[in-house]
């Protein structure tokens, strides 16, 4: 069972400004909160080994009751608020956010909100594509800014032993053709690799996704949660994916989109589009970290291997104000000094009662 912490609202040193909005949150080591990611379904199509393997995410496993969800106008008022302390991009993320009827609603709420300097704010979405080719015109029509979409190979067999299921590589790729068709929004594609299991698609996942306008991210297999067998040997280091692309076509380092950005950028020499890697475990990014996540069940956790989260759900269901549902955020990230990634391999790290991916949204 997952701990709640700070279920009494607790005044927060932040102070309101004259039209009586909080004010922007830093944590310990001086990080403001930026990116909100918000898991909206604990549930998924899938059963990627490396996310939610199949021997525990099975028939018995208990996913949360719908009554423990945050509805949309929970998750909206909850939104508005990230705001106030200083978000500027929102993630919808799961488990299978598509999976959640009526997101397009929930998408049309967010994209109407403003951050603190009068911007729209970006609403983002992380999916495996499975219902995308159904879903891209709504998703569009809603208002969706970006969206990413994970496939960890183009082979069948390679595809079903990452994601453990009999869905089709087809499907996913006629959804990430039909999100471009309808130009529904940049479109990013995400590869976890996991040495000896899908690494020998590197090349040909580079290969398909060269000159298509797709900027395709390589991301180092993570030991999120605790039910995946992670093992430092199953990692395949940035350094080695970007040697082995750069071996068939060379690449040049770019600079970055704006200050923060977790992927490194690297174009092809000979103009064939742009790809990126995820170094989390090789070349840690904590000290740039300014996501907030927020769980299916309105927790608020400050680091993607946390074990205990802020419960705001339940005071916002008794009546809590604003501003006491923003003192405890505030409260919660002003206290942060999470940098796991960088303590990953010291002897005092904890890695007891990590909460899993899908739950908190990855
Ligand atoms: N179901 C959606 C999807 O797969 O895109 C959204 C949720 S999923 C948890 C978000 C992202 O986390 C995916 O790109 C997935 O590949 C990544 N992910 C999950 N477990 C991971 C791990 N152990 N290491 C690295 N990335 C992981
Ligand atoms: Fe589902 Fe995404 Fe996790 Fe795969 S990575 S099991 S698609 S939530
Ligand atoms: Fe951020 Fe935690 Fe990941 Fe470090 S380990 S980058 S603090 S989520």
């Amino acid at each position: 069972m997952i701990e709640a912490i700070n279920v009494i609202p607790i005044a927060s040193a932040t102070t309101a400004d004259a039209q009586g909005r909080s004010q922007p949150v830093s944590d310990t080591l001086h990080r403001p909160m930026r990116d909100l990611r918000i898991s909206i379904t604990d549930r998924c199509n899938l059963r990627c080994t490396y996310c939610m393997p199949r021997r525990i995410f099975d028939e018995n496993h208990g996913f949360l009751p719908r009554a423990e969800l945050l509805g949309f106008e929970e998750i909206e008022r909850l939104a508005r608020l990230f705001i106030q302390l200083g978000v500027q991009k929102i993630r919808l993320t799961g488990g299978e956010p598509l999976l959640r009827r009526g997101v397009e609603h929930l998408i049309e709420s967010l994209a109407r909100l403003h951050t603190r300097e009068g911007d729209p704010v970006e609403v983002a979405l992380t999916t495996n594509a499975v219902l995308l080719a159904k879903k891209a015109q709504s998703l569009k029509d809603a208002g969706l800014t970006r969206i990413t979409v994970s496939l960890d190979g183009l082979t069948e067999k390679t595809f079903r032993r990452m994601s453990d299921s009999w869905v089709s590589v087809k499907t996913v790729l006629d959804g990430i053709a039909a999100a471009q068709h309808i130009g529904l929004a940049p479109v990013k594609v995400n590869m976890v690799v996991r040495r000896g299991a899908n690494d020998h698609e590197i090349i040909p996942m580079a290969e398909h996704f060269r000159n298509s306008g797709i900027v395709l991210r390589f991301i180092e297999f993570m030991d999120a949660g605790c039910t995946n067998g992670w093992r430092m040997d199953e990692v395949v280091p940035a350094r080695e994916i970007l040697e082995r692309i750069n071996s068939r076509y060379p690449v040049r380092q770019i600079g970055p989109n704006y200050a923060g950005e977790v992927a490194q950028r690297w174009r092809y020499a000979d103009g064939g589009g742009e790809i990126g890697v995820v170094a989390s475990v090789t070349q840690a990014f904590c000290h740039e970290c300014t996501r907030a996540r927020l769980s299916t069940d309105g927790k608020l956790y400050t680091c993607l291997f946390a074990s205990r989260g802020a419960n705001l759900r339940d005071p916002l269901r008794l009546g809590a104000t604003d501003q006491m549902l923003t003192s405890l955020m505030a409260n919660c990230w002003e206290r942060r000094n999470d940098r796991y990634s960088q303590l990953r391999h010291a002897a005092t790290v904890s890695t007891a009662g990590k909460i899993e991916m899908s739950y908190i949204g990855g």
